[in-house]
């Protein structure tokens, strides 16, 4: 078999630790980051790990960077608490190949809005309404066992405008029972690297055990694994054969 897809799943781990936690814990006892993968390390094609924002360097040092073919990121209350450097060395990464998966509020994430180079914002509401997200591309990898739509019965609201750039392809369209529309699953391109966003995943409800949400980012895993690594460079090209300047034509004298 080939190489398994190394898999990086951040979380900011900071709501299951708040006054409030209660409400996150219900659902996700060991963490929003073990929820996202422990379906993910079930794949024999998948190595998975975790990395939070209270590790060193995040959990994210250049060495776990360069052995991740794709990094999934959930964050919320502490995008501010990430470096800039931090953030710059996963835009870098990807620019070189590795795949960036963002999840729900990581809308507003640095790497994300880094990869964007838009405010990324949105409008929302958080009265756990039914969220109904139509598949619009059928054919695409990610949308794979997936039917014309499938529903989250509680979400948070996420709706347009949306402020991202146009994404290469839209491939999920979500419905809100309160009226609005959201583009909830974008695919972007970036230097080498593959972007998806995914906007499901708020931390009250059980998002992360929905068999359909499990699909799509089993299958925007493999979608979005890198096929190479290659650095920034700006150099001097040489010639590949020698290039002789043509002769001026010179005119004859009458
Ligand atoms: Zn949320």
């Amino acid at each position: 078999m080939a190489r398994k897809i190394r898999v990086t799943v951040w979380n900011e781990f900071r709501h299951e630790k708040r006054a409030d936690k209660q409400a996150v814990l219900k659902h996700y006892p060991q963490g929003i980051h073990h929820a996202i993968a422990a379906p993910l390390a079930e794949q024999r094609d998948m190595k998975v790990c975790t990395a939070t924002l209270d590790e060193p360097e995040h959990g994210l040092t250049q060495a776990v960077l360069d052995r991740t073919d794709v990094l999934l990121w959930w964050g919320h209350c502490a995008h501010g608490d990430v470096t800039d450097e931090i953030a710059k060395r996963v835009q870098t990464r990807v620019l070189e190949g590795m795949g960036f998966i963002a999840i729900h509020s990581a809308h507003f994430s640095k790497p994300f809005k880094l990869l964007m180079g838009t405010n990324c914002s949105l409008t929302w509401r958080d009265i756990g309404e039914r969220e109904r997200l139509w598949n619009i591309a059928p054919s695409h990898p990610i949308t794979q066992g997936i039917g014309d739509c499938f529903e989250l019965p509680e979400s948070e609201m996420y709706g347009e405008r949306f402020d991202i750039p146009e994404p290469d392809q839209l491939i999920f369209l979500s419905w809100f029972q309160g009226g609005e529309v959201f583009r909830s699953g974008c695919c972007f391109n970036r230097g080498h690297g593959r972007v998806f966003y995914f906007s499901p995943g708020h931390e009250t409800y059980p998002t992360f055990k929905d068999v359909n949400v499990q699909t799509v980012l089993r299958n925007a895993v493999r979608w979005a694994a890198a096929t190479v690594q290659l650095s920034d460079s700006c150099d001097y090209a040489e010639p590949r054969e020698s290039v002789v300047k043509p002769v001026k034509a010179t005119r004859r004298k009458r």
